[in-house]
Parts: structure tokens; C-alpha cells; sequence
């Protein structure tokens, strides 16, 4: 199954090219989950739900994917985790622009460990993505990223795929230079995340999934996850041996080779024949104004 959010806080379910609106049924579990839970509800809710979203999507139409603004797959994830240096042509083209030249990194995942992201930095495709520093460099990361489905800590590998919901495709949008990396990759609009949540069930093999990103048509980036330095199941069992992964929790992997800038103008693409494609606009931070944040509304167009 494919879930998708859109337009104002709305979910669907993606058949094709089509999305039924199964917004009643989020509202339902929305309102049975205890607003103190760590999480998101409607993903938490999944395994149980899964059988009346399927069913109520095929009672009401469906409207056109193209025609609807997507939002984040997930609406309240407790944190977004990210792996660093993860596929080692990207490790080299780093080592080589001395873009990590007096970082106290070591560029292997094991001994600097993963990385967080500010929950508030998420967008979906239709947000756009405001670049918060013109004069500075603003690099796209495609990543296939993982939306963790169970609660668990201390995780081992045999079983981290029983903790999968589904994956969709991010970017992890970066400021270049020296400050700590959660801080460079933390801005409002610099953890995009789309087009939709592609349920685990629909992916047999998480370490066998081609992506690729294009910026106004020219590609830049294209790999696969069997490139990882870490797998998936290893990820998981990393960032759960130091937190607790809850539901909804969303978790970046690693991007490959073919980072670079991006300008207000630009239209961005990511893209993976496992999963979709989504296009986001880049344009420019205008000073003073307030983010929506990822669960909220369409963000303000323009
Ligand atoms: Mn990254």
C-alpha cells in the first residue's frame, strides 16, 4: 500500500495514479491515541488500520496524484535520524572537495556515529525548499529513507525489518562549512521527504533499491542501496542501540556520490523505479517569515 498526505493535512491511499482520500479514518485514529504518545499515530495505528484503509479507498473516487499538494508522509515523526557518509563514492567526492577539511569527523558511520535532524525542518514535495543562506553552499542529498513501524530499542538485525513501516525518498538538504552538522542540516525545509510512504510488504529487499536525483532535468546523482556502507538492518540496529525507534520515527540513509549546489529557480527530482518520484522547487528564505510546519497546511506558495 502507498499512503500519501496532502493538501490540508489530508491522507490517501495511492492506487496508481489516482488517491482515494481515507482522511475520515486518520481523523479516527488521530482522536484514539493518547496525545502524549512518541510518534506518529497513524503509523503506529498501520498494522491494525491497514485493512480499512484498503477498503475505504475503494469506496470513495480518486483524484488525480499530479493535481494534489504533497505533504511529508508522515505527519509527527518523535525524530529524524541520518546516517553520514554512507556510500563510500560520496566519502571520496567529500575527501576530495575539502569539504570536510577540519571536521572532527572521521568519515566512517561507526566511529562518528548517526546524526539528527530537527523535526521541524521536514517539508513535503510541495513546500519547496527555502534556501536559508544564498551566499552559502547549499547541497541537495538524495536518500532512500526508512519510516520506522514498531517500537523498539536495541534492535538486532535478524528482526530491524519487523520495525519497518515503509520508505519513501528524502532529501537532506545541507549548508556547507564547519558548524555541527545537525545545525547545517536542520533549517526550515531542509528534510524533504515524499512523495508517499511505500508500505514494507511492497519492498522485498530494502538493499536493492536503485535512486536517483536530477536538477532541471540534468542528472546528478544514481546509485543503489546495495551500495551502503551500512545496510539497512545495520542502521537500524545502530541508531537503536543508543535510541528507542518509535513509530512514525523517520530515518535517512545515506546519500551517494553527485552532491551539489542549488539555487532559488531550481527544481530538484528524486526519483527511484522502487517507490516514485517527486519534484520540489527551490527558492529563496525570505527573512522574517514564520514556517509551517510539516503537519501543517500547504506551506505558501510562490
Ligand atoms: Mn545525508
Amino acid at each position: 500500500m502507498k499512503l500519501c498526505r496532502f493538501d490540508d493535512d489530508r491522507l490517501g491511499v495511492v492506487v496508481g495514479d489516482l488517491v482515494h482520500d481515507v482522511t475520515e479514518l486518520q481523523s479516527a485514529i488521530r482522536a484514539s491515541f493518547p496525545y502524549a504518545m512518541l510518534g506518529d499515530a497513524v503509523i503506529a495505528a498501520l498494522p491494525e488500520w491497514r485493512g480499512r484503509f484498503e477498503a475505504r479507498a475503494r469506496e470513495v473516487p480518486g483524484f488525480p496524484l499530479s493535481q494534489l499538494a504533497l505533504l511529508a508522509p508522515v505527519a509527527r515523526p518523535s525524530k529524524v535520524m541520518a546516517a553520514p557518509t554512507n556510500y563510500a563514492d560520496h566519502i571520496a567526492e567529500m575527501a576530495a572537495a575539502r569539504l570536510t577539511s577540519g571536521s572532527k569527523h572521521t568519515a566512517k558511520i561507526g566511529t562518528d556515529g548517526i546524526f539528527l535532524k530537527s523535526t521541524s525542518a521536514i517539508v513535503g514535495p510541495a513546500g519547496g525548499v527555502p534556501v536559508r543562506f544564498p551566499e552559502r553552499r547549499t547541497d541537495h542529498e538524495a536518500e532512500l529513507v526508512v519510516v520506522i513501524g514498531k517500537q523498539g530499542t536495541d534492535i538486532d538485525q535478524a528482526s530491524a525489518l519487523d520495525h519497518v513501516a515503509g520508505y519513501c525518498l528524502g532529501l537532506d538538504m545541507t549548508v556547507r562549512g564547519a558548524e555541527d552538522r545537525s545545525f547545517r542540516k536542520s533549517p526550515d525545509g531542509y528534510a524533504v521527504l515524499g512523495p508517499y510512504l511505500v508500505t514494507a510488504d511492497e519492498i522485498p529487499d530494502p538493499d536493492n533499491i536503485p535512486l536517483s536525483l536530477s536538477v532541471n532535468g540534468q542528472v546528478r546523482q544514481g546509485s543503489n542501496t546495495s551500495h551502503l556502507v551500512y545496510a539497512i538492518r545495520r542502521l537500524i540496529e545502530f541508531a537503536s542501540s543508543f535510541y528507542t525507534l518509535y513509530p512514525g520515527d523517520v530515518y535517512y540513509t545515506g546519500t551517494p556520490a553527485g552532491v551539489g549546489p542549488v539555487r532559488p529557480g531550481d527544481v530538484i527530482t528524486v526519483e527511484s523505479a522502487a517507490i516514485g518520484r517527486f519534484d520540489v522547487k527551490v527558492r529563496a528564505h525570505q527573512v522574517g517569515t514564520v514556517w509551517a510546519s510539516a503537519a501543517a497546511a500547504p506551506l505558501h506558495a510562490g
